[in-house]
């Protein structure tokens, strides 16, 4: 998700957009990068920026962005961590378990599960891939 994506969606559900709100947004889009980040992160990037700013504000908007569906979040060594949504087809990530970079990948395994359940009914699904990106394994 874009951000200007993101600002419409919030300016249709009828949240003011405010320079505060873009600020999370551009800090989550770095797209480059595309990392997991945790609540802390996200603070102590606001609080550069906004002297000040209440812990319970930058994470109220965390919350916002992720019921929305702007943010997605996974749990990483027992935190929770977000990410901007990819958007697009249907597709599972793989995440870098050192710097919480992701790549994207253009597979479910769930038409394999379906076959092996049989007659149940699933809901919902959820597959991640853990380990090392290319520059963690340089570095460490
Ligand atoms: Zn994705
Ligand atoms: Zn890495
Ligand atoms: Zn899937």
């Amino acid at each position: 998700m874009t951000i200007k994506d993101a600002m419409n969606l919030l300016r249709k559900k009828g949240y003011k957009m405010t320079d505060r709100r873009e600020e999370i947004l551009k800090f989550f889009s770095d797209e480059a990068e595309n990392k997991y980040k945790t609540a802390k992160d996200l603070y102590d990037h606001m609080e550069k920026r906004y002297p000040g700013i209440s812990y319970d504000t930058v994470y109220r908007n965390l919350h916002l962005y992720h019921e929305l569906g702007i943010l997605e979040s996974t749990e990483l060594d027992g935190e929770k961590h977000f990410r901007m949504t990819c958007g697009g087809s249907h597709h599972h990530h793989f995440i870098c378990k050192i710097c919480g970079t992701t790549k994207k990948l253009n597979f479910c395994p769930m038409d394999y599960v379906s076959k092996l359940l049989g007659q149940y009914i699933i809901d919902d699904h959820k597959f991640e891939v853990y380990g090392l990106c290319p520059k963690c394994i340089t570095t460490n």
